[in-house]
């Protein structure tokens, strides 16, 4: 028993003199020392000795013990020291570098540009409101007066997550959600990220709108007229000229697109405006009656109008950017400009 124990201490002496990681330390440490521990296994087996035997046997196991404990706590020690040292050696501070410069972050341009159109209507009355970006069949198309087999589907062609959900199509259904929530007077500007099946120079799958919609009693096409006569002089500068072109949506009855003078050229004519003189920028219109009915207002009592903007529309005039996608890419170079 004498002859195994001075096996295992110069097995393990020799052991410790090649390990050179915390991880192989710790684990033989446990194979030699530990409760299940080959030293651990003679130490119990003492009992089977004659009395005489024992005492000697004893007394060796708990030098070697006593050793190999030692030993192990060198080890590791030599290691930890090891290691400081080379974490000085490679880690210095140099006083005489120049600090780091933090390149302070900023908005993106479209998250700026909806900032500044919601302030504008902000000062004009109008309150925040947001809805989901995947919403009911019902909300982005049924109650905005667009059942089923409405051509209008057409041209909102979007993406469904099943029958009955899809990525809404335009920022409308927060109207509906808002208008179901509270009686009139409302009076909200809900922006925020829209999806359709489309993609090229000028539009994205995804994009962004701006709504507002004003409902209360005695709201008048003179009163529409005013809010963004008031809102485009606000963004683009005093005396741009408006234009109204009768239209069409399924949810506003009159309906109207507006057209701004064109920014770039002035109204003379230019490869921006088609050599028109004259920009669509929005589309509006008085709420259908019809709509009502699904909110529960008194038509007969409230009328109101709504209208509608395309974000990077406004974003690519105001700051001349040609291909919508470059908003998207993360191009820094690109960004940085604005
Ligand atoms: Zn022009």
């Amino acid at each position: 028993m004498i002859e195994r124990l001075e096996k295992l201490r110069s097995d393990t002496l020799e052991l410790l003199s090649q390990l050179r990681d915390a991880r192989a330390l710790a684990d033989a440490r446990t194979r030699v020392l530990g409760r299940k521990g080959e030293l651990t296994a003679i130490l119990r087996g003492l009992k089977d000795l004659s009395p005489e035997d024992r005492a000697d046997v004893g007394r060796v196991a708990n030098l070697v013990k006593a050793e190999l404990e030692k030993k192990f706590d060198q080890a590791e020690q030599a290691l930890r020291d090891a290691q400081e040292q080379k974490r000085l050696s490679v880690e210095f501070v140099d006083v005489t570098l120049p600090g780091r410069r933090f390149i302070p972050g900023r908005s993106h341009i479209l998250r700026r540009v909806t900032d500044e159109i919601i302030n504008i209507f902000a000062g004009l009355g109008f309150q925040l409101a947001e809805g989901p970006e995947v919403e009911l069949d019902y909300y982005n198309f049924e109650a905005l007066n667009i059942p089923r087999d409405h051509p209008a589907r057409d041209m909102q062609d979007t993406f469904y997550f099943s029958e009955n959900v899809v990525l809404r199509t335009h920022t409308s259904p927060v109207q509906i959600r808002t208008m179901e929530k509270q009686q009139p007077p409302v009076r909200v500007i809900c922006p925020g990220k829209v999806y359709r099946r489309d993609a090229d120079m000028t539009h994205s799958p995804m994009f962004m709108q701006v709504e507002g919609l004003w409902v209360d009693e005695g709201i008048a096409f003179s009163d529409l007229k005013g809010i963004l006569v008031a809102f485009v002089h606000e963004y683009f500068g005093q005396g741009v000229e408006l234009r109204f072109r009768p239209s069409f949506f399924p949810f506003t009855e009159p309906s109207a697109e507006v057209d701004i003078q064109c920014v770039i050229c002035g109204g003379k004519g230019c490869r921006t405006c088609s050599f028109s003189g004259w920009l669509e920028i929005l589309g509006s219109g008085m709420v259908d009656p019809e709509l009502y009915r699904f909110v529960n207002y008194d038509p007969e009592k409230y009328s109101g109008f709504a209208f509608g903007l395309g974000i990077e529309r406004v974003a690519m005039l105001k700051c001349g950017v040609p291909d919508i996608r470059t908003f998207y890419e993360n191009d820094l170079r690109f960004l940085n400009q604005f």
